[in-house]
């Protein structure tokens, strides 16, 4: 167990440093994400032993967007296995746009699960029996993940559904190419849904914890998502996880993460913390300009990257 007071001194620096910088814009490709107010901002931590810290907008609501992506991919995998999974998506980069219409022409199949293309073939496999099912049981998994009940933000669902036609002809591509079966309208709702999640930035570091903490949620103690798959969801965060920024992410920060739309940023730090940021303006690859600052500026000042080789900070957290 360590002291959490080096880091919330860190963290709150970090904000105030932070929080000046105007940079970016809100995404307004789905019309209601334009809706949110950009000077919002939060940064939480989560420890793995279950200490907390937030500061800022920490309760403010936000849609998960692709955040999701990676924890649809462990749900697949604990339902289907390896096998089956990887025999619908990929786990290559893509060097495209995440909203690429394509699939990785030497496979035909999407190139990773953290392109739409690939989160619409997983959304297919975990879609449930019903349209409700599908969701539910998603919600359920995110209930155990965060602590409380997250519901659907329908307004932001149904805003992405009016105005996803890129979504849809990804979908039609897939199953024009046997990746998914002909319940494209089922599919392309489970997809809507697990995107328009609410959640605020307690609950993605909570989320980022308990995959650091093994798939466990480290305040109950119980099992969110399998030991066995977390390595996988990991693996496909630390090499695809924000959109065309991922290499230099991976070599600036070197933790597993995933960005979304909406603002928000979840990076896990393996066995010990889950950090998340929440700030609405994006940089032109569609990242939270604030998000990517604060976790590189965290990253640096504890030694986090992966790869550190001496940083007294990373002694720190790893005497944890
Ligand atoms: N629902 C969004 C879409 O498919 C997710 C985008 C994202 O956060 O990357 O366009």
């Amino acid at each position: 167990m360590y002291d959490i007071s080096e880091l919330k001194r860190c963290i709150g620096d970090l904000y105030e440093k932070h929080r000046g910088n105007n940079g970016g814009n809100v995404a307004s490709y789905i019309p209601e994400l334009g809706k949110a107010n950009p000077d919002h901002f939060a940064i939480s931590v989560v420890t793995v032993d279950g200490q907390e810290f937030s500061v800022g907008d920490s309760q403010h609501e936000f849609t998960i967007q692709s955040i999701i992506k990676p924890l649809a991919f462990l749900v697949a995998l604990e339902i289907h296995g390896r096998e089956k999974t990887l025999s619908h998506v990929g786990v290559e980069p893509s060097g495209d746009a995440f909203n690429s219409v394509e699939l990785n022409p030497r496979t035909r199949l999407p190139y990773n699960p953290m392109v739409n293309a690939g989160a619409i073939a997983v959304a297919s496999l975990i879609k449930g029996a019903s349209p409700e099912a599908g969701v539910a049981a998603l919600l359920q998994r995110l209930a155990i993940a965060v602590g409380r009940e997250l519901r659907i933000d329908e307004r932001v669902r149904d805003s992405e559904s009016m105005t996803g036609s890129r979504n849809r002809a990804i979908a039609y591509l897939l199953h024009n190419f046997d990746v998914i079966d002909e319940q494209i309208d089922h599919t392309l709702h489970q997809y809507f849904s697990q995107c328009s999640v609410l959640v605020n930035s307690r609950d993605l570091a909570m989320i980022a914890a308990t995959v650091a903490n093994l798939g466990e949620n480290p305040m109950s103690g119980k099992e969110a998502f399998a030991l066995t798959y977390v390595r996988d969801a990991m693996a496909a965060m630390f090499t695809c996880g924000m959109y065309d920024y991922s290499g230099e992410w991976a070599y600036r920060v070197g933790v597993p993460a995933k960005s979304g739309v909406a603002g928000g940023i979840m990076a896990v730090i393996n066995r010990q913390l889950g950090i998340s940021v929440y700030s609405p303006r994006l940089d032109e690859r569609g990242n939270s300009v604030r998000g990517i600052a604060v976790c590189t500026d965290l990253a640096e000042e504890f030694g986090l990257h992966a790869f550190e080789f001496m940083n007294p900070g990373s002694n720190f957290l790893r005497d944890a």
